[in-house]
């Protein structure tokens, strides 16, 4: 969800809107919520967003080239992707996930790189054995 900070020049405050969504930021008209004005000038080009994973994704969603590039599984696209992804999360990519974005912006593909690094695969890690103790369990 979208805050964009505007002042208004009927109460002659600073005032933040919130918009349900970026295409209705960029469409809709604000209006001041302490005088109803509808004078208001946008402050900055700078929007803070609530971090909800549906804002996320719609400001991804956003980005027709880097979408188009996800479907044509352009490693480079995935690298950039990736970075986004870190960036919208507030959450830097570990040593792991900074080798697998270096070699997808290097051009290589991600089967390429999952081959090289198993532990990628997660889940089949060596004495990982709860599935088992639960199926006894069961
Ligand atoms: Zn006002």
């Amino acid at each position: 969800m979208p805050i964009y900070e505007y002042y208004c020049y009927d109460c002659r405050r600073r005032i933040s809107v919130f918009f349900r969504s970026f295409s209705e930021a960029q469409e809709g008209e604000a209006t001041c919520p302490h005088c109803q004005g509808r004078r208001l000038r946008r402050l900055v080009s700078r929007v803070r967003v609530l971090r909800s994973e549906e804002s996320r994704l719609e400001s991804m969603a956003d980005d027709p080239a880097l979408l188009s590039g996800l479907e044509s599984e352009d490693p480079r696209a995935l690298a950039h992707f990736m970075r986004r992804m870190s960036e919208e999360m507030g959450e830097p990519l570990d040593d792991e996930l900074s080798e697998v974005v270096d070699r997808l912006e290097a051009g290589e593909s991600p089967e390429e790189i999952e081959q090289s690094m198993p532990e990628l695969a997660g889940e089949e890690a060596p004495g990982g054995d709860l599935g088992n103790d639960l199926g006894d369990d069961l």
